[in-house]
């Protein structure tokens, strides 16, 4: 779909990298993995383990949410060799609450293959990062153009929105996705690539914004055909997004006398794979039956958790116990409390205790521990 104007027919003039630059080179935005426009232009590189580390921790999550995330595992693991020595599950732990938990799974497969097969070096072109595990289309763009300087086009949601503004392309998301990214390519420019494609980042996240877009303080204005049009805040369009299913599951939160919880990894394939959680039922369109990782007096406390991943809704029931030490469960094993580390739980798992906890308090809680 289109509206009356043809926006291939007369794109943005010249000057919008050109524009974008200078701005970016005013107003970049001061991130921790980021070597700016000053300290680049004084020979300065990026590092490309916390280029490719920033990139991976912010699919799908924000740079708010990231940065200590971010702080955490650099100052663990400096470099991709201590990061492919590390034990698999101090890295997960160290992930919990970022969610998309294959990413970790893939960081730590990635960080290997680079020590192993490329003497801790990542490859410096998009085509060879795409050969690492984890690696797609868009990071291997950004990793390329961000840390070596490659002419690659990133495209992400910023990107997009930008693009589709300057080219009042009102054909909506996600159909329009080829032709926002061709568009984009075209912009992009054969000088500082890298710091071009962080500064469409940088206005789309500060300046052109989804629901109030700065134009008045925009590098791009004289070049916007939406702003001329009065549709930027219109922009992108998006077709309707069918609603996610929902998924019923029964956990099981079972606390031993001592305050130990009875905890299980999950298989290594599948949602939250190789993360720690709850014994319970599988997540199936209609309520499981229960069960039980142990005989014990399971209890309802009438609250459940409820969750939404990428492809459906959860509402987790929850079913809770005070167990005798020396019980056996057929599942999972008892973490004393003093191993046991809420904040190594994936989200939705931590939910579950959070409304647990209070509940099943132990002997050694009212002891003062
Ligand atoms: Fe976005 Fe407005 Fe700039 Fe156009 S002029 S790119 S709509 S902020």
């Amino acid at each position: 779909m289109r509206d009356g104007t043809d926006p291939d027919a007369a794109a943005p003039g010249p000057g919008p990298a050109a524009a974008l630059l200078d701005w970016y080179d005013r107003a970049a935005r001061d991130l921790p993995w980021r070597i700016g426009p000053a300290a680049r232009a004084r020979g300065e590189r990026p590092d490309p383990y916390a280029v490719w580390l920033s990139e991976v921790m912010l699919q799908q999550t924000t740079v708010a949410a990231v940065a200590g995330y971010y702080a955490r595992f650099l100052s663990r693991w400096p470099d991709v060799a201590a990061l492919a020595a590390a034990p698999e599950a101090e890295v997960m732990a160290e992930w919990a609450g970022l969610g998309y938990y294959a990413r970790a799974r893939n960081l730590m497969a990635c960080a290997r293959a680079v020590a192993k097969d490329h003497g801790g070096r990542f490859p410096d072109t998009a085509s060879g990062l795409r050969r690492l595990p984890g690696i797609g289309p868009y990071t291997a763009a950004a990793i390329a153009a961000i840390a070596f300087d490659r002419a690659e086009t990133v495209v992400d949601g910023n990107v997009e929105r930008v693009v589709a503004r300057l080219f009042a392309v009102t054909e909506p998301l996600p159909g329009a996705k080829r032709r926002l990214a061709a568009l984009a390519g075209g912009l992009t420019p054969a000088v500082r690539p890298g710091d071009h494609a962080q500064a469409m980042m940088d206005l789309g996240a500060t300046v052109c914004t989804p629901r109030r877009p700065g134009c008045g303080r925009c590098p791009l204005a004289q070049d916007c055909r939406a702003r001329a049009l009065g549709l930027a805040a219109e922009l992108p369009r998006r077709a309707p997004k069918p609603e996610k299913p929902l998924r019923h599951g029964i956990a099981y939160l079972a606390r031993r006398s001592d305050g130990a919880w009875l905890v299980e990894r999950r298989p290594d394939r599948g949602l939250l794979g190789g993360m720690p959680g709850w014994p319970g039922t599988g997540w199936t369109a209609t309520p499981p039956e229960p069960d039980p990782p142990l005989a014990a007096d399971w209890r309802d406390p009438g609250a459940e958790v409820r969750h939404t991943f990428t492809h459906f809704r959860l509402r987790l029931t929850l079913r809770l116990a005070e167990v005798p030490a020396g019980i056996a469960p057929r599942r999972g094993a008892f973490v004393p409390a003093e191993d046991f580390r809420p904040s190594a739980l994936p989200t939705v798992m931590r939910k579950a205790w959070e409304l647990a906890a209070p509940l099943l308090p132990s002997r050694c809680d009212s002891n003062g521990r």
